[in-house]
């Protein structure tokens, strides 16, 4: 044996014998890091085996931290499997990428997570893959855009701003009849507003074939954190995407993972709040006379508000759950100044993207910019969307009024 006090003291401090007892539990997952993880001899190295899961082989290829977030995740979701990726985008884009071969079609609903078309319309394009963008409150236009080169079919629900709820059932059942894979931008619903691998109240099988998650939103709720997940039901599905991830080098921090760790307890309470005050300010923005329309799938007038209620109504005792996100579109003869002036005039609502975080934030859109096609369900005027955060929703409606009255008086 080797004493080791006999080496130099910066070799004893890399190398120091200590080891802490192993029975240290908490109610928090510990954190573990490593890109480098250490083998005990040769034939331990090269037997290790990290796509099934069952030990480690390196930082990139998972840690007991990303294991456990994976698995809390599908629980969320309902999924079997779980890959974690640096933003909600880099989600999107990793199963369009490891899906998708040149010759192939891809089809994204026209109101999708604008990022998500972009990279559609000039990355992918650029790969040869081709796309188009459909109306997905139009069965009839889906059906009639799926090709033989179509491989994948986008969903999301809503749709991103304008919030028309799609009959998402109905949609999945078209692309299962033509053999069509199916993914749904899940980052609204977050798991808990429905069940997207479930989405028959019969208990009967359907459901879409994967899920991509902007875990930067509510299941992190601090604003503070991006972070994306792809989660699937098919283990051969979810290897086809892992690999992929795999070969693009994709990995997220450690801390990363313990702030997500930490909030997720608390996502269900954190998103009914949201959605509690968020109807409640949908409703009373809706009898302020300059605002003509109010798109929030929860209130009935809203485009999409019975497939809403067919999926979604059945949460918490029959209210039904709906996030803490939506728009309003502002009467047509108030220009874009004053729109601008009553956003600028809010003092607790922020500006600012994204949402899911304690404060209240709120975005000016050019709806008619972000659409390739007509919009019938929605009125004419500046769209203004509003997350809705954690503060005392008498306190948001104190500052809305004021800001209504300053910019269209
Ligand atoms: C925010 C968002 C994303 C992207 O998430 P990031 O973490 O910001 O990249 C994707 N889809 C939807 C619906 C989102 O709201």
């Amino acid at each position: 044996m080797t004493d080791t006090r006999s080496r130099d003291l910066i070799t004893q401090i890399v190398h120091h014998p200590y080891v802490p007892p192993a029975d240290f539990v908490a109610p928090q997952p510990p954190v573990h890091k490593g890109s480098t993880v250490l083998f005990p001899n040769v034939a331990a190295m090269r037997e290790r085996r990290w796509l099934d899961k069952s030990s480690y082989t390196y930082g990139l290829h998972g840690t007991p931290t990303t294991y456990q977030l994976e698995e809390r995740l599908c629980a969320l979701e309902g999924g079997l499997q779980c890959l974690l990726v640096p933003s909600g985008l880099s989600a999107l884009t990793t199963v369009s990428l490891a899906l998708l071969n040149a010759g192939d079609e891809v089809l994204v609903p026209d109101n999708a997570y604008g990022p998500n078309k972009d990279f559609t319309e000039i990355e992918l394009k650029r790969l040869g893959i081709a796309h188009a963008f459909y109306d997905a409150m139009n069965l009839a236009d889906l059906e009639a855009k799926i090709t033989p080169a179509t491989k994948l079919v986008w969903l999301e629900a809503p749709g991103s701003v304008s919030m028309e709820f799609p009959d998402l059932a109905a949609l999945v059942r078209l692309c299962r009849e033509r053999g069509v894979k199916t993914v749904l931008d899940n980052t609204w619903g977050a798991g808990l507003a429905f069940r997207p691998f479930d989405l028959l109240a019969d208990g009967g099988s359907l459901g879409v074939d994967i899920t991509a998650h902007a875990l930067t939103k509510y299941p992190s709720g601090g604003g503070d954190v991006l972070m994306g997940s792809i989660i699937t039901r098919d283990a051969n599905l979810h290897m086809r995407i892992k690999l992929t991830h795999m070969r693009l080098g994709i990995g997220i921090g450690a801390n990363d993972a313990e702030l997500l760790l930490r909030s997720l307890p608390s996502v269900g309470l954190r998103y009914q709040a949201h959605d509690v005050a968020a109807r409640d300010l949908a409703r009373w923005l809706g009898q302020q006379p300059a605002v003509v329309q109010v798109l929030h799938p929860a209130l009935e007038e809203a485009p999409g508000h019975v497939h809403w209620k067919a999926l979604c109504g059945a949460a918490h005792g029959g209210q039904g759950a709906a996030a803490g996100l939506f728009s309003v579109v502002i009467d047509p003869k108030y220009g874009q100044d004053a729109v601008d002036r009553f956003c600028d005039s809010l003092q607790l609502f922020k500006l600012g993207y994204s949402w899911g975080g304690p404060i209240s934030l709120v975005v000016p859109y050019d709806i008619e910019r972000m659409r390739s096609q007509p919009h019938a369900q929605l009125k004419t005027g500046t769209v203004v969307r509003f997350s809705i955060g954690l503060e005392q929703v008498d306190d948001l409606r104190a500052d809305l009024a004021q800001a209504l009255s300053q910019a269209f008086a």
